[in-house]
């Protein structure tokens, strides 16, 4: 019997499984190889709050980026770093091995009885007292206990090209190549391509293509990303992580807030009688908020006429944020930029 098993070695199971100390802990992960690549690994400094990332795992680092709506350019700053997240993920398998036993098989059913829940993959069964859902967009585990799910899917899609990169994102919002975003990100000795869209991906993809031009393309990621937390907590468990959209909606990173989430629940689990509740109470005060207001800014934004999105593109650029990646919404109505934030949509 595990005190903990954790479906999903994906950079939430693998942190949070690191952080997890005196307990007979079960990691169970699908893919060898740790699965598809399915994330350009860009994000905030933040990152340093949670690991000694070694040299190797950074790419680049970027503070600007050039927005661009059809015709239109401006520029936005902000702080941030391009991850190998390949690499990043077999550091915290080094990490996590050190604390817990990994097996690399698919977990294909789970059950509970009178003692605990049982998982089982093709060879085995195990039984734990609690499991923690670490499983990505599709979790059985969030099917099987929580049945709800969170508020929006989003696809990305991304290629690697051979070419010099430059310092700088290149972001566009234009309507030819996503309902989201699409963008250029500069990378060690290559350049991505990529985008998010709710709908119609392979055709934004190819319409990005084919008007970007990348010179060569040497590799492609495809990924889903929820997001729109739903509940993530249940009497013998918790998710962390895309499992439960613990991503932001305005970009569909899920980096950081997997990580945060991570560190509430070992902080938990490390205790005798974990209060699984807590676990969901401090996530949604930590980052519940944002999450609601980036929702609502997304819908509002969805909502405005073409004309209306330049103007927004104008000001945004003209406005000269420094933005805080992670919390951009909290973080300008914190810093009294309410004014900012108003304007933008009143103006346009
Ligand atoms: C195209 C794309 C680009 C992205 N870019 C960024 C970015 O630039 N910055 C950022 O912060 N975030 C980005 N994200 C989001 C980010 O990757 C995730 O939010 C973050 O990595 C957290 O993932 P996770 O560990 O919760 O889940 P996942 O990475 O989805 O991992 C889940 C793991 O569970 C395993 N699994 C699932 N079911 C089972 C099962 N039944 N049995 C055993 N194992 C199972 C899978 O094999 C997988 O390894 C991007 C996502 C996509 C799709």
């Amino acid at each position: 019997m595990y005190d903990i098993a954790i479906i999903g070695g994906g950079i939430a199971g693998l942190y949070f499984a690191s952080l997890l100390k005196d307990k007979k802990v079960l990691l169970i992960e699908e893919h060898k190889n740790l699965g598809p690549r399915r994330c350009s690994g860009i994000v905030s400094n933040r990152i340093n709050n949670f690991f000694e990332l070694p040299k190797t795992i950074i790419e680049k680092e970027v503070n600007k980026a050039i927005i661009s709506y059809k015709n239109l350019t401006g520029i936005i700053n902000f702080d941030s770093i391009v991850l190998d997240k390949e690499r990043l993920e077999w550091f915290l398998l080094r990490e996590a091995k050190k604390c817990v036993e990994i097996k690399f098989e698919k977990v294909n059913k789970i059950f509970e009885d009178y003692y605990g829940v049982i998982i089982s993959t093709k060879n085995e069964d195990y039984r734990t007292k609690y499991l923690v859902g670490c499983d990505g967009p599709n979790s059985l585990v969030r099917r099987i206990f929580i049945k709800e799910e969170p508020k929006k899917f989003y696809f990305g899609k991304f290629c690697y090209s051979k070419e010099k990169s430059k310092d700088y994102f290149q972001i566009f919002f234009d309507p030819k190549y996503s309902d989201l975003f699409s963008w250029i990100a500069p990378r060690k000795g290559k350049v991505e391509y990529g985008l998010i869209s709710e709908k119609k991906l392979s055709y934004y993809y190819e319409n990005f293509l084919h008007d970007k031009k990348p010179k060569y393309i040497t590799d492609e990621g495809f990924g889903v990303i929820p997001t729109g937390m739903c509940k993530c907590s249940f009497d013998k468990g918790i998710l962390i992580g895309n499992s439960c959209g613990q991503t932001k909606p305005l970009t569909g990173g899920g980096i950081i807030y997997s990580l945060i989430a991570a560190k509430i629940a070992a902080k938990e689990f490390n205790k005798d009688k974990p209060n699984l509740k807590n676990y969901e109470k401090e996530c949604k005060k930590i980052f519940g908020k944002e999450i609601k207001y980036q929702l609502w800014l997304r819908k509002i934004y969805s909502k405005l006429s073409d004309k209306k999105k330049e103007k927004l593109v104008k000001l945004i650029s003209n406005s000269k944020l420094k933005i805080d990646m992670d919390f951009p919404v909290t973080d300008i109505l914190r810093n009294h930029k309410m004014k900012v934030l108003r304007s933008l949509f009143s103006k346009v």
